[in-house]
């Protein structure tokens, strides 16, 4: 749902308060105004420097900057009870004051079930205790993926309506990427980060992908306790055949509006270290065509009373407004491994808490993959029915995967896999990891350079043998983790 319709039916459900969280009030104001317009509603304006304001106009009335002045004057203006749209700006920052608090409490009540709303808008909004009931919560400023490809192009008619040259060439598979990669940025940012692309050699390209994606990524690692991961994430997987034709088989569902089947929702893999389990989130979200964030743990968790939750609140928040996305949730077990005790407080269980809840009630379109490799620390309620769509487990690579990975690994060192015998490599390394495997061909090239001679199977045989796999090294914890999961009939990736 984008935002104008989210907030029209808000309005038409009689919704005395809501506040919008945004970093861009200008672009909410406008939206507000046309929902207003569409909807016969006379609008109001209010901030504190620019007082109380009929519509557009830009003439205050009244002396009505100081927030008991204006709310004075709102109780006049609502007491007919006509059909009004009021705008706040950081209207919640005078709610400390007690004369105003009464005011505005008043008001609200008064307004309760007729078509006046006010809406509040700022970024960040906390409201007292006795207030936040009243209101509805959501979040504005980001432009959907049409209102995006509205902005490039009014920044690229500027453009071509100045002196300075520009030169366009983009293939509309890139016009796509660059519309998906510029989602979760306000208008203010979309047409920063074009204008700068646009200055910096007088075209944009396919090479401007890569550096909206670097801005992207840079703002999320300032701001965010989610790690942005690309718009579209091309990966090889060797294996994950299960999983692949899972993701494929619900593709549409995910995307459809009126298919008759749930949309899929999200899965746990579980499995051995080094086996391809986050590779396989980044799988999904390619598979899916679907940007990938990744839930930063180290991040998560504040030592500051009740940040964490807030942090979480957040977050997930942020993954509604981007939606569709895939969450990855690298290492779950940790994020909830002490719920079960009392060492933080409680935090981890309250964080537990909400993420299932979250998890469970989320109508949005977000696909989460969760990732986990201890299974002696994960919660209990994870494993649930109906947390997750399915469970997968990512063993050990068999002869076939492990021929499939090795030849993935070459071809992205630019070697020609027909160059080397891969069933005899991959016969040779019983018990490998997929990451291990990865490693032999890295360590291969180094010895390889260092005799200077180019590149062989022998030189991968060499470095195989030469690896003491985690398999035989942690033993007894690989299958714990298989007959865990034998028990309990988790499907294989
Ligand atoms: P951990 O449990 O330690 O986090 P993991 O199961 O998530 O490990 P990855 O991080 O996905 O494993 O694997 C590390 C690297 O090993 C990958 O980035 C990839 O290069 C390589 N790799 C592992 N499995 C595969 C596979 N099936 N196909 C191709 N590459 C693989």
């Amino acid at each position: 749902m984008n935002f104008e319709t989210e907030i029209s039916l808000l309005i038409k459900s009689r919704y005395s308060l809501v506040l919008v969280d945004t970093i861009d009030e200008d672009f909410v104001a406008g939206q507000l105004f046309s929902v207003a317009a569409a909807m016969g509603l006379c609008v109001y304006c209010w901030s504190l420097t620019k007082g109380l304001r009929a519509g557009k106009n830009e003439n205050s009335f009244y002396q009505t900057g100081p927030p008991v002045n204006m709310l004075k004057t709102v109780a006049d203006l609502t007491e007919d009870k006509a059909p009004a749209l009021f705008i706040f700006s950081d209207f919640h920052k005078f709610l400390q004051d007690a004369v105003v608090a009464r005011l505005f409490k008043d008001i609200v009540a008064a307004i309760n079930n007729t078509r006046i709303t006010i809406v509040i808008i700022g970024a960040d909004q906390p409201l007292p205790p006795d207030i936040e009931p009243h209101a509805a919560r959501i979040t504005g400023g980001y432009p959907d993926e049409k209102e995006i490809l509205a902005e490039i192009n009014r920044t690229l008619a500027e453009f071509s309506g100045s002196s300075a040259r520009l030169h366009i060439s983009l293939e509309p598979v890139d016009a796509r990427r660059l519309v998906k990669s510029l989602k979760g940025l306000s208008i203010r940012q979309i047409r920063n980060v074009i204008n700068t692309a646009i200055l910096k050699d007088g075209r944009l390209d396919k090479t401007d992908l890569a550096e909206v994606e670097k801005y992207k990524k840079g703002l999320f690692d300032r701001e965010s306790v989610l790690e942005y991961f690309g718009a579209e994430q091309p990966a090889d997987i060797g294996g994950f055949a299960n999983l692949k034709k899972w993701v494929y088989e619900r593709k549409a569902a995910f995307f459809a509006d009126d298919s008759p089947l749930p949309p899929p929702k999200g899965l746990l893999l579980l499995g051995v270290q080094g086996c391809g389990k986050s590779l396989a989130a980044k799988v999904i979200a390619g598979e899916l065509g679907i940007p990938l964030y990744r839930l930063d743990l180290n991040r998560l968790y504040s030592k500051y009373l009740g940040e964490t939750e807030e942090n979480l609140r957040k977050a997930l928040k942020t993954i509604e407004r981007l939606a569709p996305v895939c969450l990855w949730i690298d290492e779950i077990e940790k994020i909830f491994a002490s719920s079960s005790g009392e060492m933080d407080g409680g935090v981890s269980k309250r964080v537990l808490g909400s993420m299932l809840t979250w998890m469970q009630e989320r109508k949005d379109r977000s696909f989460i993959a969760a990732t986990s490799n201890d299974i002696n620390n994960l919660a209990p309620e994870l494993l649930r029915k109906g947390r997750f769509d399915e469970i997968f487990f990512a063993d050990l690579p068999q002869v076939p995967e492990r021929a499939e990975i090795l030849r993935i690994h070459l071809l992205k060192r630019d070697l020609d896999p027909k160059k080397f015998d891969l069933e005899l490599m991959a016969r040779g390394c019983e018990g490998f990891s997929g990451a291990e495997l990865e490693q032999a061909v890295i360590s291969a090239l180094y010895s390889a350079s260092g005799s200077n001679e180019p590149i062989s199977t022998r030189h991968i045989l060499e470095q195989l043998r030469l690896t003491r796999p985690l398999s035989v090294i942690k033993a007894e914890d690989i299958n714990f983790l298989r007959d865990w999961a034998k028990d309990r009939a988790i499907l294989p990736v």
